[in-house]
């Protein structure tokens, strides 16, 4: 007679040692705000981590895989992406790299072109960025909408996003539709109404791009609120070209995160220290617009809870990796190596409201990459070089 036992797969056991340092993000664990173990072993069972701790004590497994003295981190936990485009603006970089006047339509460029491709195309080429930052160590990944910009191919957009994560979050208000560029109002009206009506079962968040030429203070707070009424999370672009009420807005309004903070006041800076609201940074952006850097410092040293994220996107970044925005983040930030690495996982957890990820410890999805050196450091120290060596999703080798 067959049980049902007998048609359920027993998970397998497998334990990875001699890791040479251990980022468990769980101070509970090891040494300081990251928890650092030395030797370290990390023992998975099925999908989730079930025990960590020296390589001398790990218990008995099924497999056995020797780290041979190389780092493992958590898989980082990428909180802001633009996936869901097709075309690209290779041009549009090229020009303002050579300091050459460039008059196409920046994310208007996008839309036209994504309105334009098949679910197929979209599909795929979501699927290939996915695949991109996963080798590269990012576990768990937002994906947004926002170069649709009708209901149909916004609604569109959150579909695709669905099939490849569950951070999926609705940016109807990316920008105001080229149609209504003579009526922003009425624009205002169909994503909060019609437009929200069709995006809110696919999404888990609302965003808005807060900003001069996007929507003001009081446009971003009508998308926001009306995303809040049919149960969808607050998250802001705010404060990323100039000063605006786009952070306060993120945290009156209980946002997630504010992403960008680039440019922020005395104010502002109290504001996120304060609240619960996680300030998400994206150096990227500025990196390929040759623009200043958001000063993670001044937010860390108020107490800001800070995260990490490449913004990947064909227009202002396009950049997957999450390694080159630690690099990035040490350089030109003020952040220390921990902090970054810090804000790559677990900051990055927060910011999606998520405690089963960006970290190691038992109970937490088995989500980690190894690195081709003796420490998370090394991501800082050895800008550029390809150092995440193998990559755990959930318990599977990818
Ligand atoms: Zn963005």
């Amino acid at each position: 007679m067959t049980t049902a036992t007998d048609t359920v797969a027993t998970p397998t056991t497998t334990a990875l040692v001699h890791i040479s340092s251990l980022v468990t993000n769980d101070p509970s664990l090891g040494e300081g705000p990251l928890g650092l173990i030395q030797d370290a072993a990390v023992v998975i069972d099925g999908d989730r981590i079930a025990w960590v701790g020296e390589t001398s004590k790990a218990p008995a497994t099924d497999n056995r895989v020797d780290a041979a003295g190389r780092a493992a981190i958590p898989g980082f936990v990428d909180s802001h992406s633009h996936l869901v485009f097709a075309g690209d603006r290779t041009e549009e970089f090229n020009a303002r790299m050579s300091g050459r006047a460039y008059s196409a339509g920046g994310i208007r460029t996008t839309v036209a072109a994504t309105r334009a491709a098949s679910n197929n195309v979209l599909n795929a080429n979501v699927a290939r960025y996915v695949v991109e930052a996963l080798h590269q160590g990012t576990t768990t990944l937002e994906i947004k909408s926002g170069y649709g910009l009708t209901s149909e191919d916004e609604a569109r957009a959150l579909s695709i996003a669905a099939a490849h994560t569950d951070e999926v979050t609705f940016l109807g208000a990316h920008i105001v539709a080229p149609e209504f560029a003579d009526d922003p109002a009425a624009y205002v009206d169909l994503v909060t109404g019609p437009m929200l009506d069709m995006c809110a079962p696919h999404a888990r968040w609302v965003d808005v791009f807060c900003e001069r030429g996007a929507f003001d203070g009081d446009q971003a707070r009508a998308v926001l609120t009306a995303g809040k009424e049919r149960g969808l999370i607050p998250r802001v672009h705010a404060n990323q070209l100039s000063y605006g009420p786009g952070v306060q807005l993120a945290v009156e309004l209980g946002a997630a995160s504010a992403d960008h903070c680039t440019h922020l006041t005395d104010a502002d800076v109290d504001a996120l220290a304060q609240g619960d609201t996680v300030a998400t940074l994206l150096p990227g952006a500025e990196f390929s617009t040759r623009s200043t850097y958001p000063d993670a410092r001044r937010l860390l040293d108020a107490g800001a809870t800070v995260a990490l994220s490449p913004d990947c996107n064909p227009g202002s970044s396009f950049t997957s990796s999450m390694p080159f925005c630690i690099a990035l983040a040490v350089r030109d930030m003020g952040m220390t190596p921990d902090e970054a690495v810090w804000a790559a996982t677990a900051g990055g957890a927060r910011a999606l409201r998520r405690d089963d990820v960006g970290r190691i410890a038992p109970g937490a999805r088995a989500d980690l990459a190894l690195l081709d050196a003796p420490s998370h450091v090394h991501l800082a120290y050895r800008p550029g070089v390809p150092l995440v060596s193998a990559v755990w999703r959930a318990g599977t080798l990818v």
